[in-house]
Parts: structure tokens; C-alpha cells; sequence
């Protein structure tokens, strides 16, 4: 039952589907929602590996036969990946097929639980926006006309459906809406939002729901992390398996203490600190602060989540509940709505190129005055 174990925490979602292919009830367009880090690919995966096996076994693939060894090479020639990418040097055209190597990489290395931030790595994107071209569209077409190479199932993964233009979607209508014989596509988006009715009346919808935090915490056993990392990531990762690997990975104590620091500078209204704070922010470049302000953003709102709401709904590591603790009683609806305000602002300001030392220092300026504004 290799298979299983492959779609991590969507046990039950495989074994229905399996049941429908089976049966012959599958459909021959579905569309995955959820986050990427659910597992929708390992699924897709899975069930295509069952789809392509000469002989399933107890509900699973065989794992053995060529098939089978095709599918862990990420290589059966009737499994089409589609995903969004930009324009390869030198292409005039944006295709999946000049990224595939680099897909299948990140496939072998990492796992089928990636999301669009860990493809954007890989694809050294910088600013650019990846997105699914209608040459893209060309090409599937032109797959998909072909004979399956094993006389069998061809699937088509459409991962990222979302980043489908408007002509993309609707050159792919009438294929998904009549598929060649034994064609399965099956298109993955993080929500229904953002993609054509069109697209969406001509598939049925599969949401992919969160891995419970059993699940997610037997995954991560596999990785050797530090056992306060992996519940603090267990408890944060909204049942996301990217998400999850990302928080036992990254080194979120810098940020952190940083954030306290500042915090503190600003109640004590120390101006001559926040101003050699202001310039150590404006060295750590653009990225940086903007991660740094989003930190800040998250830490705030937990904060108020944490005065007015439920307990169990805070959304913090360990480590920093004793200071937010501390920090809550100086976040209130008197001055919440500002702060967010004032911390979004900084990060457009910082996004939209603006001096980062003058950011800095004026939102501190700022936050002296808001952290002791009455309630
Ligand atoms: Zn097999």
C-alpha cells in the first residue's frame, strides 16, 4: 500500500477515488481545491499511478511493474503536467515542457507536497509572475490528440489552474468538457475563486481538506526536526504539509527577537534606538523588511485574537506566547485598526521602492504614539 502512504493524510479521498476508477464512475475532469500543501498532487499522483498499473493490487498500485517504476521516475509518457511558468530564455513562448525538468526535480527531492512559493524557488522567478499561456493551451490540445503510448489511460494534470489566462481557459472548454476516450484531467486550484464558470461548470469538484494534525505530525517524523519545531509547526500549519515544512525548517527566532526589541524601543519611546533600528532594518533589503512587517502584522493580530477571542485560536510558537502575553494588553480596539493600517502601509511603501530607513522610522514613529493611545 505504497500508495496510500504517498497521499500523506488524504487516506479516505484516495480510497473514494480509487473506488470511482474502479467502477468506471470517475470523472473526466475534476478539479482539486484547497492549498497545494493538502496533498491535491499526491493524489492526482496516486491515482494516476492506479489508472497506468497493469496489475493493482488491494486497492493500490503494484509498485513494480513498469508502470509503477515509470510513475516514481515521474516519467510514465501518459501522465502530462501542466503548471505555470514564464517564458524560458530564449523561447518565445511559455511552456511547462521547457520546466519540466525542474518540476521533476522538485518532485524527487522535495515531494509532492510543494506549493507555488517552493516552485517560484526552484524556478528562480524573482518578480516575475509565472502563468499558464494559451501556447500552453496548444500543447495539451496537441498531447492529448495523440494515442496513449500503453493503449491505456492518458492523464493531464493542470496544476495552478488559477494562473490559466482567460484564452488558455477557454481554448481547454470543449476538451474538458468532452475529453478523448480514456482521458482524465484533473485541474488543481487553491480555491474556486479566480478560475472561469465555464471552467468550473465542466468539472466536478473535489475539495482536498486539511491534514488532520496526526497526520501531519507522522510526516514530519520523517525529517529528523526538533520535537518543539515540529508541534509548534503541527499546531500553525493549517493542516497545509508545505506550510508545515517550511515552520520546522526556517529560523523564525531572528525575526522574532527582532520584533521584540523593536516593540519594546517604541513603547519606551526610545527615539535615538529607534533610529539605529531604523537603519539595521534598512540593511537587511527589501525582502527582508517585507517578511519582517508581515511578521509584525501577524504578531498584532494574534494579539488581539488572543483579548478578544478564543484561546485555542491563537495562531503562535511557543516561544513567543509568554511575550505576546505580556505585549496583548497594549493592543486594543483603540488603536488595532491603525496599527494594521500603519503596518500595511510600510510594506507597500516598502514594496513600492520607497527609502527603507525613512519607512522604518516613521512607522516607529507611529507605533511610539498608537502603544499608548487610551483604550
Ligand atoms: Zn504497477
Amino acid at each position: 500500500m505504497e500508495v496510500l502512504q504517498e497521499a500523506v493524510g488524504q487516506e479516505a479521498l484516495t480510497a473514494r477515488l480509487f473506488e470511482r476508477a474502479d467502477a468506471g464512475t470517475l470523472a473526466h475532469a475534476m478539479l482539486f481545491t484547497g492549498p497545494p500543501g493538502r496533498g491535491g498532487l499526491a493524489l492526482a499522483l496516486a491515482l494516476a499511478r492506479r489508472l497506468h498499473c497493469t496489475s493493482p493490487q488491494g486497492g493500490g498500485a503494484c509498485g513494480v511493474c513498469p508502470a509503477c517504476q515509470q510513475h516514481a521516475q515521474f516519467q510514465h509518457p501518459d501522465l502530462h503536467f501542466t503548471f505555470p511558468v514564464i517564458k524560458a530564455p530564449g523561447k518565445d513562448k511559455a511552456l511547462s515542457a521547457d520546466q519540466l525538468g525542474t518540476w521533476r526535480a522538485l518532485l524527487r527531492e522535495v515531494g509532492p507536497h510543494f506549493d507555488m512559493a517552493d516552485l517560484r524557488e526552484r524556478m528562480a522567478l524573482g518578480n516575475k509572475q509565472p502563468f499558464i499561456s494559451v501556447h500552453e493551451a496548444a500543447d495539451i490540445l496537441r498531447r492529448l490528440s495523440l494515442t496513449a503510448h500503453a493503449g491505456g489511460w492518458k492523464v493531464q494534470i493542470i496544476w495552478g489552474a488559477h494562473a490559466m489566462r482567460t484564452d488558455t481557459a477557454n481554448k481547454l472548454l470543449k476538451v474538458i468538457e468532452e475529453p478523448p476516450a480514456k482521458t482524465v484531467f484533473i485541474l488543481m486550484a487553491d480555491s474556486t475563486e479566480n478560475l472561469l464558470a465555464t471552467i468550473l461548470s465542466r468539472t466536478q469538484i473535489v475539495p482536498v481538506p486539511p491534514v488532520e494534525p496526526a497526520g501531519v505530525q507522522q510526516w514530519l517524523a520523517g525529517m529528523q526536526a526538533q520535537p518543539d519545531k515540529v508541534s509548534d509547526a503541527v499546531a500553525l500549519c493549517e493542516g497545509d504539509l508545505a506550510k508545515a515544512r517550511r515552520l520546522v525548517s526556517e529560523d523564525a527566532a531572528g525575526e522574532f527577537a527582532m520584533f521584540v526589541d523593536w516593540m519594546r524601543t517604541n513603547f519606551a519611546r526610545d527615539g535615538r534606538k529607534a533610529t539605529a533600528m531604523a537603519d539595521a532594518f534598512h540593511d537587511l533589503g527589501r525582502e527582508d523588511q517585507k517578511q519582517f512587517l508581515a511578521f509584525a502584522l501577524h504578531m498584532v493580530r494574534q494579539c488581539i485574537v488572543g483579548n478578544y477571542g478564543a484561546a485555542g485560536a491563537v495562531k503562535l510558537r511557543a516561544s513567543e506566547r509568554s511575550f505576546a502575553e505580556k505585549f496583548a494588553p497594549y493592543i486594543h480596539h483603540g488603536n488595532v485598526v491603525e496599527m494594521q493600517a500603519e503596518l500595511e502601509k510600510a510594506a507597500r511603501d516598502v514594496t513600492g521602492n520607497v527609502y527603507g530607513r525613512t519607512v522604518f522610522l516613521d512607522l516607529s514613529m507611529k507605533m511610539m504614539e498608537l502603544l499608548h493611545r487610551a483604550r
